[in-house]
């Protein structure tokens, strides 16, 4: 799986975590090379060129620690981008099997692996999960793949329901949904008939069947060897049936893996599982976090830097710490610290973080303090001079009314802001001496 795709990007990499200074060019450079990787594994090209924008973006801002080298960090970077693109919202679920018998209707074209694919879930529902299954074959223009399923079921020990000559598919549909329901089954895999192409006759009688067995689940299987083309059809099928997963199967060919890489960020959907041989056990859940892994290959440098981020935080906080606690809590200390707090969901998001401040969290918004404030706030710490910002003290009269002006708000907002933060140095000199301080800081950066 990935095997081109991992090569490349290792040779880019291996070069750039080698050299001890970056430059922008470097960066460039480098990137450059990932999207024609992308492109050559046939990633979509609004994908391959989001994903490294994305991370320009984040190698140009980024925090040097010490002990990683910058190309090192750039490594951590794109798999944390991999894992995003990947993985889109978060994880996929598990299928939703409760309620049974729970009905899991399975779409693709011919020859995409789809009863391969049944027969490997059913399976793997039956060993892992101690589900009684019960599979049936709707393909109804080649009796040869309803007897392959029934195959299968006898290999794989779970039953399949008996074979009619001359039913529909929503014939066979219902009789399958009575006897999993009669026959105490959890799960009913409905295997229905692939063509080559995708047809309009096809998706009218997947509809057909969708309607009458009302699914909890509809997994489209298709050919991760087929790269962009398994993703267009995975857009039609989600277009004309709604599909709730994807299950990429040949991932232990050597495919381009394009395919795994765009699934989710074209579709919208979940790849929930990949198939990785012709072998009844050769079906894999799929997890971004490894797969991207098995992509970058370089899981030691990401745990080196994940490392090194972690001593850095702790250093930082334990640096605040002790400024704060001798009362040096001056205006860059206030900015960063908003800014934190506007990275972390606004201030709303915060205090619903903390225990019990859920209510003043509403309180909060309801008193007008929000996302907009805080970014108010941020603008006039910005109107100010890196010495005002050093030494509030300094804040006359007159240069108030500057820095208002410069943030383009009143001097109110910035008598305001002031007092907040002499609240807040008085607040920090305390905690500072009390301790628990620098784990109060660590949260917040
Ligand atoms: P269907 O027409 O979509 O039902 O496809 P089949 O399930 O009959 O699969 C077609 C061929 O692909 C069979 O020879 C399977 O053994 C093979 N196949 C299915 N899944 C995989 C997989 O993940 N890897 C490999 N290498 N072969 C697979």
């Amino acid at each position: 799986m990935f095997e081109n795709l991992s090569e490349r990007l290792g040779s880019v990499f291996d070069r750039l975590t080698k050299q001890g200074a970056l430059t922008d060019d470097d960066v460039a450079t480098a990137l450059r090379e990932v999207r024609v990787a992308f492109l050559e594994a046939d990633v979509s090209l609004a994908v391959a060129r989001d994903f490294v924008a994305k991370v320009q973006a984040k190698a140009s801002g980024q925090q040097v620690t010490k002990s990683v080298t910058p190309g090192q960090q750039v490594v951590k970077i794109v798999h944390d981008e991999l894992i995003k693109v990947l993985a889109g919202e978060g994880e996929a679920d598990a299928l939703k099997i409760d309620n049974p018998p729970a009905t899991i209707l399975m779409v693709g074209l011919q020859g995409s692996g789809k009863t391969t694919t049944t027969a490997k879930l059913a399976k793997r529902l039956k060993e892992r999960m101690g589900k009684r299954v019960l599979i049936a074959s709707l393909d109804t223009n080649r009796p040869a793949a309803m007897e392959q399923l029934a195959i299968l079921a006898t290999q794989v020990g779970v039953d399949s329901l008996p074979i009619v000559k001359g039913q529909t598919a929503v014939q066979i549909a219902k009789r399958a949904k009575t006897q999993a329901a009669m026959g105490g089954y959890d799960v009913v895999f409905l295997d229905t008939a692939g063509r080559l192409h995708i047809d309009q006759v096809l998706m009218d009688e997947i509809q057909a069947v969708r309607d009458i067995a009302e699914p909890r689940e509809t997994l489209l299987v298709v050919d991760g060897l087929t790269g962009q083309d398994a993703v267009n059809v995975a857009t039609e099928f989600d277009g004309k049936v709604g599909i709730s997963g994807v299950v990429l199967t040949r991932m232990d060919g050597d495919g381009r893996g394009g395919a795994a890489l765009s699934m989710r960020a074209v579709t919208g959907k979940p790849i929930r599982f990949v198939g990785l041989g012709e072998k009844m056990d050769a079906l894999e859940t799929f997890e971004a976090e490894r797969v991207a892994g098995r992509i970058l290959g370089m899981g030691d440098i990401v745990a080196l830097v994940e490392k090194a981020q972690e001593t850095f935080e702790a250093e930082a906080a334990e640096r605040m710490a002790k400024r704060f606690a001798k009362g040096l809590f001056n205006m860059n200390d206030l900015r960063s610290q908003l800014e934190q707090m506007l990275k972390m969901g606004g201030m709303q998001g915060l205090m619903g973080m903390m225990p019990g401040m859920g209510k003043m969290a509403k309180q909060a918004e309801s008193a007008g303090f929000d996302d907009t404030m805080l970014r108010r706030q941020i603008a006039l710490i910005s109107s100010m001079t890196k010495k005002e910002r050093a030494n509030p003290a300094l804040l006359a009269a007159s240069r108030k009314k500057r820095i208002a002006k410069g943030a383009g708000l009143e001097v109110q907002e910035l008598n305001r802001l002031l007092k907040q933060h002499k609240q807040m140095a008085d607040m920090m000199k305390k905690m500072g001496k009390g301790g628990g301080m620098k784990q109060a800081i660590k949260q917040m950066i």
